[in-house]
């Protein structure tokens, strides 16, 4: 509300500015097409005043179109209808505002990128990209413009073109963004792999981890191009880098590893026996009998359990636990699986965002690789 304010305050100055500043002649012009102008603004005004904002932006929108010259009143309108979730009430401002023969060069550029942002806003991301473009033929080194359409190819998983943004972006800041790269890298893997191209798989797999040798997702890809390739020690190998260079998500490989049962039952279990032993990680074993539990039976489940002799140590451990090995009709069983899931078991160490599954971008602030797992939920 407050930023609503201050931008229906900012287009009350414009437009009182812009009268007091008008031609001579205007002032003597017949006192009823004073009162249209005025008034509308003062009414404006009094509604704002009286804590009415839709009433004054719909005075405000009058003065608009009387004062047809003011572009920065038209440019704060779109803003506050984009602002209250009228988009196209946003988008129809702005294009009348790109429509006008006599538009400066300089608020063109504004134009385009308001516009982009309500198409983006809208969900229209074509019309948004479109925009973006237009904005960058006018300047091709706008930051802003650049961050916006890497945003939008990230989302459509256009990893290709999003690289070539990120090149250019880094460019423009003069920074290197190289673990941002390794992961638009794995992402390219990892569609390269669901797409059986193996090579290209393993190509941008490596080049991923040549930047950022902690990328969590690379080393996956790594590991199931070994297994689908029956390449045992590439795969024991990627097994345990993954353990040591990206420790928090190796949880995640496990399931992978029991859906292979043959390399599973000569390999992948006795590796998981030694680190368990070795390190005593409790995600690694919660993880293992959930896994376990999903891919094969709560009886093999509760025997690896039993046969490792884990014991949780903490309310959440006892949750996740009780969650797969339970009762089916107990309360409490359902409790916990009803926790588990709905925990949110992965936070932003940006922006602080929580979320139920693992994602390597985040979701609010879009950096990469800045969720990790929460060690302690408050139940
Ligand atoms: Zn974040």
């Amino acid at each position: 509300m407050n930023t609503l304010l201050l931008a229906i305050t900012a287009i009350a100055l414009v437009v009182l500015v812009a009268l007091v500043l008008r031609p001579v002649q205007e002032i003597d012009a017949p006192e009823k097409e004073e009162d249209a102008r005025i008034s509308p603004l003062l009414r404006g005004i009094n509604y704002l005043l009286s804590d009415e904002p839709d009433l004054a932006l719909k005075e405000m929108v009058q003065v608009a179109r009387l004062r047809s010259e003011a572009a920065d009143v038209y440019m704060a309108l779109g803003e506050m209808f984009r602002s209250k979730g009228e988009i196209g009430r946003a988008v129809r401002i702005h294009q009348n505002l790109l429509a006008r023969p006599d538009l400066p060069k300089s608020v063109h550029l504004q134009a385009h990128l308001a516009l982009a942002t309500d198409f983006q806003t809208g969900g229209l991301l074509d019309r948004a990209l479109y925009q973006y473009q237009k904005a960058l033929e006018i300047q091709s080194d706008h930051a802003g413009a650049l961050e916006a359409c890497l945003r939008i190819r990230e989302q459509s998983s256009e990893w290709l073109v999003a690289e070539d943004l990120l090149s250019r972006l880094e460019r423009v800041r003069n920074e290197s963004y190289s673990s941002h790269r390794a992961y638009l890298f794995s992402e390219m893997a990892r569609q390269c792999f669901q797409q059986d191209n193996t090579e290209e798989a393993h190509a941008y797999a490596k080049r991923a981890l040549e930047l950022d040798e902690s990328c969590a997702p690379a080393r996956m890809v790594k590991i199931e191009l070994a297994l689908q390739e029956n390449q045992t020690e590439a795969a024991e190998d990627g097994i345990r880098n993954l353990w040591q260079h990206a420790r928090e998500h190796f949880p995640l490989v496990i399931p992978c590893l029991l859906q292979h049962e043959s390399f599973y039952h000569s390999h992948g279990r006795p590796l998981l026996h030694d680190l368990w032993h070795e390190f005593h990680d409790a995600e690694l074993m919660l993880a293992w009998i959930e896994a376990l539990a999903n891919i094969q039976t709560t009886k093999e489940a509760k025997l690896c359990c039993d046969e490792m002799a884990f014991e949780p140590r903490s309310l959440r451990q006892s949750l996740r636990l009780h969650a797969v090995l339970g009762k089916d009709n107990d309360a409490h069983t359902r409790f916990a699986r009803q926790w588990r899931k709905t925990a949110r078991n992965f936070s932003c160490e940006q922006c602080g965002v929580e979320v139920v599954e693992v994602r390597w971008q985040c979701p609010q602030c879009h950096s990469w690789g800045t969720l990790h797992p929460k060690s302690e939920e408050k139940v």
